[in-house]
């Protein structure tokens, strides 16, 4: 457990933009890109510039704070770490199902125990075609 102690020190150091994505990605369920997250906080009057956006990115990334995903387009999605959440990502529509198991999550335990090795996150991705595009595409074969 961190102590109430710890906790202010940490957020002492974080600047006032990390903070601002921070609060940011508190509010998006299934991750949201550097780009998209310039331009909403743009919206909420909190610019900043996208170097910004990036450099704060990379450096909650090695405190463990957030964590990346990257999508078949190659397109990079952030979010809060804590969750260990994992997605059925269908490569025809781009639909993300969050999916509630982790078949990892035990193994992870293992692994830090057995490497003395600190994990902040591991990624875990199941891609395919939803029942939607199974449908669609069914169709279009009989055609
Ligand atoms: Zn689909
Ligand atoms: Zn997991």
């Amino acid at each position: 457990m961190i102590s109430a102690h710890q906790k202010t020190v940490m957020k002492a150091s974080r600047t006032r933009s990390q903070e601002r994505i921070l609060s940011l990605l508190k509010t998006i369920k299934l991750g949201i890109s550097a780009q998209d997250m310039y331009v909403e906080l743009r919206s909420r009057n909190q610019s900043m510039g996208l170097a910004t956006v990036y450099r704060s990115l990379e450096a909650l990334k090695l405190e463990g704070m957030v964590q990346m995903r990257t999508l078949p387009n190659g397109e990079a999605l952030y979010s809060l770490a804590q969750q260990d959440k994992h997605h059925l990502t269908c490569l025809a529509c781009g639909t993300s199902i969050p999916i509630n198991q982790c078949p990892a999550h035990d193994l992870e335990v293992e692994l830090q125990t057995d490497h003395k090795f600190k994990i902040f996150y591991h990624t875990l991705e199941f891609f395919g075609l939803c029942s939607q595009c199974q449908l669609a595409q069914t169709a279009q074969l009989s055609q």
